[in-house]
């Protein structure tokens, strides 16, 4: 069972099960996706999903799919995360990421399913003192979004710790960006977007004017703000690779894994990337700092190579071309 599997990391992540022989079915309440994204994975890999359009704030509704089918584990990617909403709107996403998240396992523990992928973010380490990130680092969150995350590792680790049944791995993603390289599927944002590598897709389509560079005095290797990218079908690879740890023998029953490459690009290099990989020029302007930014971040990935056999293969260079030939046959998304 994926929740959120219509969205944009749970397309890639189911395509890459159904492509490996798992039999995947599909929740989504397509709060922040469109049912052609289903459709675009059914083309790529010639198989039907079911699904159901379900929201997990609904335990009844959760109930009913839980009692019709026989699942073996959950990948949950359901739930909001634009930071800058959050804020706006913070009773909004603790209904969705906390109460949703509860629902989820009260009923999962109804129905005897006690294996858990869970997407968890590196927003989960707040401002780290020292990089690269490693697992057991302090964690604080600064916003609704991140404590939501950060409020959901917690029940997630008491219940390993009450229960060690439960088998849960807890994904803390670095920053996904890039698309499916067939261009058919990729992140589709439903308004202006919050995050760099669609803002940049969307300039050089021509969709917005120009990017604006939130802030080039951070003591970073050209003064723009350095993060983690990774690539999206990387990202949905460790998801298969976290699924297999969890049926392991050594499987723990909470156990935190980094998805990142281990490399820090800043804004600067990302836009020139970009523009080298579509052949446009990406106009942009440097403005202040966004609140709340951190100047840099980026993983200590080791852990997941050990325990789950799994790195990133995808470079810079792959992330843009897939993320512009995506926006290229898809300027207007998936509508
Ligand atoms: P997305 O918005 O594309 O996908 C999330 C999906 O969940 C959407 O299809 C949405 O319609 C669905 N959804 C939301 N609330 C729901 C509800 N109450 N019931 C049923 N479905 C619901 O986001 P994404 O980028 O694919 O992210 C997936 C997960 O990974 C999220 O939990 C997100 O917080 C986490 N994450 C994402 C990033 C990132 O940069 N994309 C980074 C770290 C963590
Ligand atoms: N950023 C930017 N302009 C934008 C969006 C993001 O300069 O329009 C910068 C942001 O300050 C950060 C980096 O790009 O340094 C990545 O931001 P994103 O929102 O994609 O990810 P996050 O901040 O959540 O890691």
């Amino acid at each position: 069972m994926v929740t959120g599997g219509s969205g944009f990391i749970g397309t890639h992540t189911c395509l890459e099960l159904i492509n490996a022989g798992v039999n995947v079915s599909i929740i989504d309440n397509f709060s922040n996706s469109v049912g052609e994204s289903l459709e675009r994975i059914e083309r790529l890999s010639g198989k039907k999903v079911s699904f159901y359009e379900v929201d997990i704030r609904n335990k009844n509704s959760l109930q009913e799919v839980f009692k019709a089918s026989d699942f073996s584990a959950v990948i949950h990617f359901a739930g909001l995360k634009a930071v800058g909403e959050s804020v706006s709107y913070p009773v909004r996403y603790y209904q969705n990421n906390v109460l949703g998240t509860l629902n989820l396992l009260d009923v999962m523990s109804q129905y005897n399913v006690r294996k858990l992928v869970f997407s968890s973010s590196a927003t989960v380490y707040g401002d780290p003192e020292t990089l690269p990130i490693k697992e057991f680092f302090p964690r604080s969150a600064t916003n609704p979004y991140g404590q939501s995350k950060l409020m959901v590792e917690h029940i997630l680790e008491d219940l390993a710790k009450a229960d060690p049944e439960w088998k849960i791995a807890c994904l803390r993603y670095f920053n996904p960006v890039g698309a499916h390289s067939s261009g058919m599927i990729g992140e589709d944002p439903q308004d202006i977007p919050n995050n760099l590598m669609p803002y940049i897709s969307q300039v050089a389509v021509g969709k917005r004017e120009k990017l604006s560079i939130f802030g080039n005095d951070y003591p970073t290797v050209d003064g723009t703000g350095v993060r983690d990218y990774i690539h999206v079908t990387d990202l949905a690879k460790g998801h298969l690779a976290a699924l297999n740890y969890l049926y392991s023998e050594q499987a723990e029953s909470f156990s935190p894994f980094n998805l990142g490459r281990g490399q820090g690009i800043s804004v600067l290099q990302l836009v020139n990337a970009f523009e080298k990989a579509s052949g446009r020029k990406i106009p942009y302007e440097v403005v202040n700092r966004r609140p709340g930014d951190i100047a840099a971040c980026y993983a200590d990935a080791q852990r997941a190579k050990q325990l789950l056999g799994w790195k990133a293969h995808l470079g810079v260079e792959d992330m843009c071309k897939d993320a512009w030939r995506w926006q290229e046959m898809n300027p207007t998304g998936y509508k």
